[in-house]
């Protein structure tokens, strides 16, 4: 089917607003564009980026979600993973030594990972400890 972002997300997005009330987050979107995609296992995907977003973010943070040179891109300035944990992170249960503070199994990753890679779908993480984490989707990557 294909999808129209900016819409999707909002809509997406909307299953969040309990926990990004709670933390007195803000949630930047600016997102164009059309994808080919099977919606429920990319938002399986989204759901886990999404989620660290707002669970690794400090109160009254801002998480951004965009569209630029046709990647969609998840950005917090949460706490960070530290450069030695970055390259695990998506390894089944690996969780960095910065996040023991915060509840979860370090599983989040490993399944989008294994989601996207089965549409296809090329995308990175960025993160600098203590200033944030930015995921990056291609969406020019996506193949149905
Ligand atoms: P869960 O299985 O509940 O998702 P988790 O969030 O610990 O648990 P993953 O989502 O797989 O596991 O993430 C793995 C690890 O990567 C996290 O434990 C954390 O250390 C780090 N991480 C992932 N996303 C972020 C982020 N946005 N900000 C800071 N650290 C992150
Ligand atoms: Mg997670």
């Amino acid at each position: 089917a294909e999808i129209e972002l900016d819409l999707f997300i909002k809509t997406f997005l909307s299953e969040f607003e309990q926990r990004r009330k709670e933390k007195n987050l803000r949630f930047e979107i600016s997102v164009a564009g059309n994808i080919k995609v099977d919606p429920e296992a990319f938002k399986i995907a989204l759901r886990n980026f999404i989620s660290n977003s707002i669970k690794y973010s400090k109160n009254d943070g801002v998480i951004i979600i965009r569209t630029e040179n046709n990647f969609l891109i998840i950005e917090d300035r949460g706490v960070g993973i530290p450069e030695k944990d970055l390259k695990y992170v998506t390894s089944r249960f690996y969780r960095a030594s910065n996040a023991r503070n915060y509840s979860g199994s370090g599983l989040g990753l490993a399944i989008a990972k294994h989601l996207l890679r089965k549409f296809g779908i090329d995308w990175a993480i960025h993160s600098k400890v203590n200033l944030g984490t930015t995921v990056f989707i291609d969406l020019g990557s996506i193949k149905i």
